[in-house]
């Protein structure tokens, strides 16, 4: 029989060991070992029980023996030890106090947050980076305040079917059993916000409260009495359910997280963030709450929108376009239309926020959140380098006439928290012989010093230890498939702690190409039963539950390793998480990823690898396109402009069985007489000393507040000043010039100073006659553009010159100048453009307004010698 309701009854605890639950509740533990061994020695065995999990190991613990704790004077006193610890880590100073004019408060918005194991609410990627965010803020000091949802399901635990088939379990997770508290009023009530929806019902939600070092993450919960039964599966699972689900998800994500964070700062006294950060378009609603809030407060809509861009931070992930959130725009017009509308918020302007720019309208009208997102954000940007140009491409129909590299979307390489990451045994031998890298993050050459006996000992053990668990995991798993335990002696030799170990895992779109390795399935069987050079491969990845194709690919996987030749030497771990993640980023010697470039925005499992001295060995995507530097791993050459898929992976695949054949395992292999392998550790160490200070959470939390949220914070506070003033006076500028734009024109362009045969050197004075119509020579900036030209006159990555104005007609024409540089020979050319100005506009292409002589291209004055 099914129990109609669960809830979980907490331990008191004895007066003495209150600090302990206070231990419990704040999520530090996750990345502080010492924290860690306390609450082991709480009751080993029922520690190992229930998988290092806190809030299990309290509800768990005997009467009895919390009692003996109590009166323990030696755990007493490492308790109290401990307890002092976290005091100061959440009040001293840190880097981000050093800073002058930082905001406040920084409101942070994720679908999904992988903070620990024990705290299921995450997918993948997405939510781990989000998790890594908040944690590095922490360690730095950031004053973020997190935003999400609790999904009383989270995402599905996997197992495999007897055929190697994914099975899908949704846990019910009791937030009584997590290290969560819900959000109350002054009076105990808990705190309440609500969504209205279409029909004069509405979403309600109950904030929970995760601790995550010093930064409070808000988790909403629609679980409550007041809700309907479809409003309040609204948090059941991540990702699950169609488009009217993930819209009622995104809604209270959005309007719903801003109220959460309304309601936490008035209760609790928390500075209002000055900035808020959407992470992806999920989040996106959160602006128009915000633009809804100032409208109400008696700004216009065009105001609220420069008030509300300023402020805002809009991070894209995804270079797939099945991995961009869309809705069909009637479904946003019932929200936000009809008698469910926000007074000062007509519709027409929130279809228009998302409305991509070559849809089409009326029935097949899509809303785009991360259109809308862009749209919303002054400052927007993509997830590593080579993202960030792909991003620029892909939304390039945002800013028409403007070129590739003027798209007003940056780059800010992720990176991953190295506690949380990195196997404690590189922790240790880092902190006794290189403190400064683990106290002040840097110092990374020091790793040169290291000695080698150290190093290969310790990557030994990490790999030791991964085999130990991957047995264990693997026995379970053929449990599970059907197996009895006689027929799985096999398991106890399964995977060998001194073969060169791969590893894989990740989640399973078709472009990360799960399955490239088996293109040639006897090529691989080749490696990994090499007699001499062999290796073996560690596997694990979930697929979402909705994709087949996926599915099938894991079962492929499984199918080739439950041969009985093989299996000794290629593994498939089900339901990867942080636990397996960890394990195997740490355990790995060698980690791979081949993805179809240029679809991997960044990936960070290779970043995790590569502080454990782990060597990667991948496509040049995202992050490893950026930081791979020909010696600190392996680069799988990609075939990205052949355009049959077939032949594609035919090439890669083969390029890296080569690869792994001819250099890895040969490096590896290659020992000196005391049996180390000298020229695989000094690429160990070059890894860690090249990538170690780059691929750090810490460095990307400092990118993000240094080039975003201080300066918008800045811009925020800047148009909010007196009454909101300049954002007034900036969206009346923005309205003037675009309605004037149209009589924008580049009329004449003339040269002179450069004869007929222009050579290095010379300087080419440039006069442009332009029609200003209603506008005056302060609303536009006019420059000349120049440098090399294509074949079609097309000017490749052309630098600007500003030009200064000269006279003026009162016909509103007006003349420029201003000089070129002939600084290079060969074919070279010029035009001239107009584009507005103001001090507030954070990039010329921010307006998407441009004016260009009639003949796009600036004449060529024939070949410069
Ligand atoms: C790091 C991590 C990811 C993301 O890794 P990618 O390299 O971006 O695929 C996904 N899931 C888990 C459990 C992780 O630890």
């Amino acid at each position: 029989m099914r129990a109609i309701r669960r809830f979980t009854v907490r331990t008191v605890l004895p007066a003495e060991l209150a600090p302990l639950g206070e231990l419990v509740q704040n999520l530090r533990w996750s990345w502080h070992p010492e924290t860690m061994d306390l609450f082991a020695e709480v009751d080993p065995e029922v520690w190992e029980r229930v998988e290092h999990d806190p809030v299990a190991l309290l509800g768990a613990v005997s009467a009895e023996r919390l009692r003996a704790l109590a009166q323990d004077r030696r755990f007493l006193r490492r308790l109290a030890d401990a307890a002092d610890d976290l005091r100061e880590y959440m009040t001293a100073p840190r880097w981000y106090q050093t800073l002058e004019d930082a905001p406040a408060a920084v409101g942070y918005f994720s679908p999904e947050y992988g903070i620990a194991a024990a705290l299921p609410q995450y997918s993948g990627g997405l939510g781990i980076l989000a998790g890594d965010h908040l944690k590095a803020a922490s360690d730095l000091g950031v004053p973020i305040l997190g935003v999400g949802l609790l999904y009383r399901h989270g995402y599905f635990t996997q197992s495999l079917s007897p055929e190697g088939w994914q099975q899908e379990h949704y846990p019910s997770l009791d937030p009584g059993g997590l290290p969560l508290t819900l959000l109350k009023e002054e009076d105990g009530s808990p705190a309440r916000i609500r969504i209205s929806l279409p029909g004069g019902t509405g979403l309600h939600a109950q904030i929970w409260v995760a601790q995550v070092g010093r930064i409070p993450l808000l988790l909403l919960d629609s679980d409550v009495a007041d809700n309907d039964t479809t409003a309040r599966d609204v948090t059941d699972r991540l990702y699950g359910g169609g488009g009217d689900h993930r819209l009622l998800q995104e809604l209270l994500l959005g309007i719903g997280g801003v109220r959460a964070i309304r309601a936490y700062c008035r209760i609790t006294g928390h500075p209002e963030p000055q900035v808020f950060h959407t992470n992806e378009g999920h989040a996106g609603f959160l602006g128009l709450e915000r633009i809804r809030e100032l409208t109400e407060a008696r700004l216009s809509f065009d105001e609220a929108l420069e008030a509300v861009r300023a402020g805002t931070v809009f991070t894209t992930h995804t270079p797939v376009p099945a991995g961009i959130d869309r809705f069909p725009a009637d479904m946003i017009a019932r929200q936000f239309g009809g008698d469910n509308a926000w007074p000062t918020v007509p519709v027409d302007r929130v279809l228009a926020l998302g409305a991509e720019p070559d849809s089409g309208d009326g029935e097949k009208a899509v809303f785009n959140m991360a259109v809308m997102g862009m749209r919303l954000a002054q400052r927007v940007n993509g997830v590593s380098v080579l993202h960030g140009e792909v991003s620029r491409g892909m939304f390039q129909g945002l800013w028409p006439g403007f070129d590739l590299s003027e798209i007003p979307i940056g780059s800010i390489t992720n990176g991953v928290h190295a506690p949380t990451w990195v196997g404690r045994e590189v922790m240790e031998l880092a902190g006794r012989e290189l403190p400064t890298i683990v106290e002040r993050a840097q110092g990374w050459e020091g790793v040169q010093k290291l000695s080698d006996g150290d190093l290969w000992t310790i990557r030994g053990q990490l790999r030791a230890n991964l085999v130990t668990e991957a047995r264990k995991r693997l026995r379970r798993s053929w449990r599970q498939r059907g197996a009895s335990d006689a027929e799985l002696t096999w398991t106890d030799e399964a995977l060998s702690p001194d073969v060169l170990t791969i590893g894989f895992a990740r989640r399973v779109p078709s472009y990360k190409r799960l399955t490239l390795m088996l293109r040639d399935p006897e090529r691989l069987r080749g490696l990994l039963l090499d007699p001499v050079k062999p290796v073996q491969i560690v596997i694990a990845g979930k697929a979402h539950p909705a994709d087949e194709g996926g599915k099938k690919l894991i079962q492929q996987i499984i199918k080739f390793a439950d041969m009985e030749d093989v299996r000794h030497r290629i593994v498939f771990l089900p339901d990867y998480d942080m636990t397996v993640g960890q394990l195997l980023v740490q355990g790995c010697d060698v980690w791979m990823n081949n993805p179809l470039r240029p679809l991997e925005a960044c990936g960070t499992s290779g970043m995790k690898a590569a502080l454990n001295g782990g060597l990667n060995l991948s496509i040049r995507d995202g992050w490893w396109d950026e930081w791979f530097d020909g010696n600190n791993g392996w680069a799988i050459p990609t075939a990205d402009g052949v355009s049959d898929p077939e032949r594609r992976d035919e090439l890669e695949a083969s390029a890296l069985y080569d690869l792994i054949e001819r250099e890895v395992a040969d490096r590896f292999y290659d020992r000196a007489a005391d049996g180390l392998p000298r020229r695989w550790l000094e690429m160990v160490k070059h890894t860690l000393s090249s990538l170690g200070p780059k691929v750090l959470a810490g460095r990307m939390l400092r990118d993000y507040v240094v080039e975003l949220y201080s300066p918008a914070a800045g811009a925020a506070k800047a148009l909010s000043g007196d009454g909101y003033a300049q954002a007034k006076a900036f969206a009346a500028w923005k309205l003037r010039v675009s309605q004037a734009w149209p009589a924008v024109r580049v009329e004449h362009v003339e040269t002179a100073g450069i004869g007929d045969t222009p050579e290095l050197g010379a300087a080419m004075e440039v006069n442009a006659t332009i029609a200003l119509g209603e506008l005056s020579p302060d609303d536009v900036e006019v420059q000349a553009a120049y440098g090399r030209v294509g074949q079609h006159d097309e000017l490749i990555e052309p630098n600007h010159v500003k030009l200064t104005v000269g006279s003026l007609d009162d016909d509103g024409h007006a003349t420029f100048t201003g000089v070129i540089p002939l600084d290079r020979t060969g074919a070279f050319g010029y035009s001239v453009r107009v584009v507005p100005f103001h001090p507030l506009m954070a990039s010329p292409a921010e307006l998407g307004l441009i004016a260009v002589p009639e003949e796009p291209a600036g004449m060529t004055n024939g070949t410069l010698r």
